[in-house]
């Protein structure tokens, strides 16, 4: 079970999770990952970069804040002493880390990927223990692991990828003997370490990833992850008010909607499950009682069609186009270098048959370097005409129309685009893959809002419809 910021992000939500967690405990044996308390990777991220500035008064409040704020929680979950004083200590420990860690990189102005890996990981250090105290408290044997001693990745400090083999072993040796004892390990969300042990952490939003590794490392029955929302639905609510719910989708179907922007999961989650067929839930800690999402190889076993529909904002368009660039080879090869070579994730590429133009879609942030790497590359060419421009279109958003079972039903495309036309709205370009699990397309950000819409009630996603199967919809 992984719970989220928000679902550990004061006394009373730990509280709430600690008794999910006891309930679970009956009837199974479970690892627990946390994340930091809500808001508190932020903060430290802040902290770390002001450091490097080498203004201390930036950032010294921070370990002072953080030790408050994480002993108000220790002094209303925990009320026998010894235990109370014991993670109080701990927790004096970590902060007291924090300044020690900024200090030095306020000396050396500068921040490093593995100063700014560990002093991000802070928080999930701190939660960690508090949920392992609150579970002792209501009487389960529970002890914290540093994930440093089990998720063994590679050396990417910021985006790490575990190595599973790796942390097969180590889960193996760690985490089955507690198992085997009935105690329960509070895992910390989002970090790893090199072989040598050196600090990495598994990219923002990463301790999703850290469940799934683990769980797929211990062949897990289930995963669930805790969170602040019901599960899935087909669209985000506040763009479509009559999005609803969805009870069981599929792992491509919940990759494609967390790629595209959909922000229930961390992008990389299902991969470590995909192969083992774990099932993965998305479940809402402030509502234990609520079914949730339920994420399965299949997905659901009879509804065809569109699932869902997710759209990103943030995003820029960049244009190679010419008549010059009709017929020549490696033209898209040496885009996608150039592209690949400043590390810029494309979100969407596409490619008309004239090949008057080639355009990809990248986040805004990475925007800027990937249009000055490609006028490098095209450099010559852009002098001779060859490529007659390359520009940036930075007020656009992605739409994805996302169904596994799309794949072989006709019509979608159609009626999608059709649905566009009648509401007038205007597509600047279209893709899909040919897993045609999701037909994606770019519209002016101004008119996001409304292509959801349209397409939400062009495909009635608010209706359940009545199955057969009986499964629920
Ligand atoms: N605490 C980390 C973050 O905010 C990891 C996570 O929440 O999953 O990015
Ligand atoms: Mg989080």
């Amino acid at each position: 079970m992984k719970f989220g910021g928000t679902s550990v992000g004061d006394a009373a939500c730990i509280r709430r999770a600690a008794e999910i967690v006891v309930d679970a405990a009956n009837d199974s044996s479970l690892v627990v990952v946390v994340s930091a308390m809500s808001g508190v990777t932020n903060q430290l991220i802040v902290a770390a970069q002001q450091a490097a500035t080498g203004n201390q008064h930036d950032w010294d409040d921070l370990p002072v804040s953080l030790r408050e704020q994480h002993f108000a929680a220790a002094q209303t979950l925990v009320v026998n002493e010894s235990r109370r004083s014991e993670l109080v200590a701990e927790l004096d420990q970590i902060t007291s880390e924090v300044a020690n860690l900024c200090r030095g990189v306020s000396l050396l102005r500068e921040l490093t990927p593995r100063a700014h890996a560990t002093i991000s990981s802070i928080g999930e250090r701190l939660s960690a223990r508090l949920m392992a105290a609150t579970l002792c408290e209501l009487g389960l044997d529970s002890v914290v692991v540093e994930a440093t001693e089990i998720v063994i990745t590679d050396d990417q400090y910021l985006q790490a990828e575990p190595l599973m083999a790796q942390v097969r072993e180590r889960c193996k040796e760690r985490l089955r003997p507690l198992l085997n004892d009935r105690v329960i390990p509070i895992v910390t969300g989002f970090i790893g370490a090199t072989v040598d042990g050196i600090l990495t952490t598994l990219g923002r939003g990463g301790s999703d990833y850290s469940a799934t590794t683990l769980g797929g490392a211990l062949d897990a029955d289930e995963i669930f992850i805790w969170t602040d929302v019901d599960g899935v639905l087909t669209a985000d609510p506040r763009l479509v008010p009559t999005a609803r719910l969805l009870h069981e989708i599929s792992y491509n179907e919940a990759a494609e909607l967390a790629y595209f922007g959909a922000k229930v999961l961390h992008p990389k989650t299902l991969r470590p499950v995909v192969a083992a067929q774990i099932p993965v839930w998305i479940r809402n800690s402030f509502a234990p009682e609520k079914d949730g999402t339920r994420i399965t190889s299949i997905g659901h076993p009879t509804r065809v069609g569109v699932r869902a529909i997710t759209a990103i904002t943030n995003v820029s368009m960049i244009t190679i186009g010419g008549r010059g660039i009709v017929g020549v080879v490696g033209v898209a090869a040496k885009t996608f270098q150039a592209v690949a070579n400043v590390r810029a994730n494309v979100l969407l590429i596409s490619q008309s048959s004239s090949e008057n133009d080639i355009c990809l879609v990248v986040d805004s942030a990475d925007a800027p370097q990937t249009l000055k790497a490609l006028r490098d590359a095209f450099e010559k060419d852009l002098v001779h005409h060859d490529v007659e421009h390359i520009t940036l279109k930075s007020d656009i958003a992605i739409v994805a129309v996302v169904g596994e079972k799309m794949r072989g039903t006709p019509g979608i495309a159609g009626r999608t685009f059709s649905a566009l036309g009648r509401a007038g709205i205007n597509i600047i370009a279209i893709a899909q893959g040919s897993s045609e699990y999701n037909v994606s397309f770019v519209v002016e950000s101004g008119a996001m809002r409304d292509a959801v819409v349209a397409i939400h009630d062009e495909f009635k996603l608010h209706e359940r419809v009545a199955q057969a199967s009986g499964a629920p919809d």
